[in-house]
């Protein structure tokens, strides 16, 4: 999964497909074998209240438990200001996932440390850390209820106008109002299917609702049709508004709407910088968006 995802069956996708497949066996291994290595702090800091969330990650070293050896990521510092909107961008496997799971905490960090506002996340409990992070992810899960309430997923508590206006910001309104039923109507595996961009928009809606400070995306590498991909577009954006937010992208419309692209290959930054800065450097990031376009 990357920026250079070509058409069909090409011989990268199927070695994708193997080694994502080859990933998953390691990650049931490792369930097999683990032992809790994420601890709450025995005292968890209160998190400091800000109207925004800063996040840095301070000469982070990662390997997975699996495969000790390799570095995923190996000495990076990233430091994202309150509200900034950064792309993370690199061929499959440089490290962009990895990046998100050690900010979740899904994993403790080898070396070095990651930062929300200055404070370490692993003097923070866990529900307040995950609580304050929503997170689109490439293939959004749409359970078998109401679109009303697979999207009220995203705050439990949130009322039916809430859900609404959560929909509207993330132009899912529309074709939910067009279903047989509107928001009563029944979606997942006996319901109605949804198009891919249709469960992007869920998931949006699902972040916009949440409130979090920081919106972690990761993005669909399937085409979308003309009219979603305007509509993804417009929903990300609304999502993106005063939210710090990192997105793995693959999409050339989407690194137009950042503030800072972030290149990374084998576990590391090679290059930063506006999507106008790094198309004239001719480094990395501008190979791989030649790639896009001529595809
Ligand atoms: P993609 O665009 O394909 O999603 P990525 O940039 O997100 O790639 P990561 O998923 O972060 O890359 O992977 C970074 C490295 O860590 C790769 O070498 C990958 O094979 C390895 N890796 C990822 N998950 C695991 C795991 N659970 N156990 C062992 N190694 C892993």
């Amino acid at each position: 999964a990357a920026l250079v995802a070509g058409g069909a069956g090409t011989l990268a996708e199927v070695w994708g497909d193997v080694m994502r497949a080859g990933g998953a066996t390691e990650r049931l291994l490792e369930l097999l074998h683990a032992e809790p290595a994420i601890r709450e702090p025995a005292v968890p800091q209160p998190p400091l209240r800000a109207a925004q969330v800063g996040i840095a990650f301070d000469h982070v070293v990662f390997s997975y438990p699996a495969r000790p050896t390799v570095r995923a990521l190996d000495d990076v510092c990233l430091e994202i200001a309150p509200g900034e909107r950064v792309a993370l961008v690199g061929p499959s496997g440089a490290g962009k996932t990895t990046l998100f799971q050690l900010l979740l905490r899904y994993y403790e960090v080898s070396g070095g440390c990651i930062r929300l506002n200055g404070q370490d996340i692993r003097a923070l409990a866990l529900h307040e850390l995950r609580g304050d992070i929503a997170i689109v992810p490439q293939d959004p899960v749409i359970f078998s209820a109401s679109a009303l309430e697979n999207i009220r997923y995203g705050r439990p508590d949130a009322r039916d106008d809430e859900v609404v206006a959560a929909a509207r910001a993330a132009a899912a309104d529309e074709f939910i109002a067009r279903l047989p039923e509107g928001y009563a109507t029944f979606l997942g595996e006996r319901g109605t299917r949804l198009s891919g961009g249709q469960r992007q928009r869920i998931a949006i809606a699902r972040a916009i609702l949440k409130g979090a400070h920081v919106l972690l995306l990761d993005e669909a590498t399937s085409a979308l049709d003309a009219e979603s991909e305007i509509l993804v577009q417009q929903g990300l954006a609304a999502a993106m508004q005063g939210r710090t937010t990192l997105i793995i992208a693959h999409r050339l419309a989407t690194v137009q709407q950042v503030d800072r692209i972030v290149v990374m290959e084998e576990g590391r930054i090679v290059e930063t910088g506006t999507p106008a800065d790094l198309r004239l450097r001719g480094g990395l990031y501008s190979r791989l968006a030649d790639l896009q376009l001529s595809s």
